[in-house]
């Protein structure tokens, strides 16, 4: 689950990150009022959209010469004509994709005088397994950019779990960032305060770029992308209450509802899958037989009817999807509930693309009958290779 950028920086602050001062607004009128709040003369008029890149992102609605999604005003007329121009408009960023993301809320913040701009992130380390530092002078730019070029200016400190957060780790932040006195205490300091935030959070991922040093001589943090791990959200109900529906894939936030593990990809062929390993293993022979996956899903171990029926509308809602494989071992689920759902769901969606399924496990024969005597024209098939001969075959025959 990822949050807004006003709601990362809330967040951080209570942890005694220092941040720069600001105030969320839903209007026009809202961003206005909050230059009240705020110290002046200098202000910084933000989207709020879960997507980096904003500052040079492109609003579909305007001509191609206007200003991005963070812009510099300098008097209360500057904030109204920045946030009249984004409000309701669609920004396109590197990260939103071509078809971009409605701006609704905007951030009003205090302009700093910018002297340095740093790269600073904690994150889950799949290499060490731990929780990672990954620190960088070159801040402000896109990382991916930094670690493509020039891979050396970036440094990764992981934190053993059994001792958390030492002194030398802080040391290993600031003398990554070459800063020295003052600066190096206060950079210190950040650290240790962004990893008791990303452990009491249970953040999966706190992004801060940029982290700047201001012509005054202090440490802020600019900008912050904070994501969380979504299977510990239960214990922390107040966060959860930062979750912001709209900025989600509608299909992965109706599968959400099931419980379902669904994520959009670009091809053509749905599948419905149990067991994660499994749904990378059909992913890949899909691809294998020359066509690629419209999703990744997993209905899991104990997926009733109603759960497949779902998982079954949500593929089908994709208008993408030029058919759809079925890949369920019933293990602890027994394939003659499949096949019911499976049924029940083509029935109800009056199925229009071609549907293969494979089953295998307890009840399999009872599966395959519950299919065959449907009367729908589903395509049995024996393995998981055969399987994806068939659909493939079966999608390039209706074309
Ligand atoms: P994004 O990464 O989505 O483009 P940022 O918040 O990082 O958005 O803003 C882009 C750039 O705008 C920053 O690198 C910084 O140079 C400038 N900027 C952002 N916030 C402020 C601020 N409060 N004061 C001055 N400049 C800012
Ligand atoms: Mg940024």
């Amino acid at each position: 689950m990822n949050i807004h950028e006003y709601q990362a920086k809330e967040l951080l602050a209570k942890f005694g990150v220092p941040v720069p001062a600001g105030v969320a607004a839903m209007s026009v009128e809202e961003a206005v009022a909050a230059t009240k709040q705020l110290p002046g003369p200098l202000y910084v008029v933000k989207a709020q959209i879960h997507a980096g890149g904003r500052g040079k992102g492109k609003f579909k609605e305007l001509p191609p010469e206007a200003k991005g999604g963070v812009r510099l005003a300098k008097t209360e007329e500057e904030v109204r004509t920045a946030a009249s121009e984004m409000l309701g408009n669609t920004l396109v960023t590197i990260q939103t994709g071509p078809a971009g993301k409605q701006v609704n809320r905007l951030y009003v913040t205090d302009g700093v005088d910018i002297a340095k701009e740093f790269y600073l992130a904690l994150l889950v380390d799949r290499a060490s397994g731990r929780v990672a530092f990954v620190v960088s002078t070159e801040g402000g730019m896109d990382i991916e950019t930094v670690a493509h070029d020039t891979p050396e200016k970036i440094h990764t400190f992981a934190v053993d779990p059994a001792t958390g957060f030492m002194p030398h780790h802080g040391r290993a932040v600031a003398n990554a960032l070459g800063l020295k006195g003052d600066l190096a205490k206060q950079a210190e300091s950040l650290a240790a305060k962004v990893y008791d935030a990303f452990l009491g959070t249970d953040a999966s991922q706190i992004e801060i770029n940029p982290l700047a040093v201001t012509d005054d001589g202090k440490l802020l943090v600019l900008d912050a992308k904070v994501g969380f791990d979504s299977n510990a959200m239960f214990r922390h109900k107040d966060l959860m209450e930062l979750r912001d529906e709209t900025e989600e894939d509608p299909m992965e936030l109706e599968a959400s509802k099931y419980d379902l593990a669904y994520i959009k990809l670009d091809g053509d062929i749905g599948c419905m899958v149990n067991g994660a390993g499994l749904a990378m293993a059909t992913m890949d022979i899909i691809k294998l037989n020359g066509m690629f996956p419209a999703n990744f899903l997993d209905v899991g171990g104990g997926a009733s009817k109603e759960k497949v029926t779902a998982a079954f509308k949500i593929i089908l809602s994709d208008p993408a999807v030029k058919g759809i494989l079925v890949n369920i071992f019933g293990g602890i689920m027994r394939c003659d509930i499949i096949a019911e759902g499976i049924v029940a769901a083509a029935k109800e969606v009056n199925l229009s693309v071609p549907l293969v399924v494979r089953l295998e496990g307890t009840n399999v024969q009872q599966g395959k009958d519950i299919l065959a005597n449907s009367g729908l024209a589903i395509v049995p098939a024996n393995d998981l290779g055969d399987a994806a001969k068939k659909i493939v075959a079966e999608v390039q025959k209706a074309a």
